[in-house]
């Protein structure tokens, strides 16, 4: 069971490598939360930010949270409505194996859409709504004014 599930990811030179995130992957959501992790969490260290995001977290997440410093593992039973913190699939009372996602696996079925994380911003491809394929990227720069504009094709 996921909402609006999303893959996070870094650049590779062909492509991205990238986790799953189960839910709240709607732009409206993702966009101003990882501007925050940038800005704020992370102070414009993107290098951190993915080593947290990507490396440290092999298995993937059910959602992300805003503050990285906090326990981020599982908790059996679920997460308790109203709780913004992260939750991964490797950690605390999960202990799945790595799980990678490429421009190869990513489906647009099953991830709705695609985060990149690169030095100057974000670049965000929606899956068309029929599931069969991806709309063009959009790139959204790293800016505490960034507003999410994504879905119009
Ligand atoms: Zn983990």
């Amino acid at each position: 069971m996921s909402n609006y599930p999303s893959i996070i990811a870094r650049p590779t030179p062909t492509g991205f490598h990238g986790r799953y995130v189960a839910n709240d992957g709607q732009p409206t959501a993702r966009v101003p939360q990882l501007q925050h992790l940038y800005h704020r969490a992370y102070r414009h260290d993107l290098d951190a930010m993915l080593a947290f995001l990507i490396d440290q977290h092999p298995a993937g997440w059910s959602q992300l949270g805003t503050d990285p410093t906090a326990d981020c593992g599982w908790i059996n039973p679920l997460p308790p409505i109203g709780d913004r913190g992260f939750r991964c699939y490797c950690h605390g009372d999960r202990h799945e194996p790595e799980a990678l996602l490429t421009k190869e696996t990513a489906d647009p079925l099953w991830h709705e859409w695609i985060y990149v994380l690169r030095p100057g911003g974000i670049t965000v491809t929606a899956a068309d709504p029929d599931g069969d394929t991806w709309l063009e990227p959009v790139f959204v720069p790293w800016s505490n004014d960034a507003r999410p504009r994504i879905g119009a094709a």
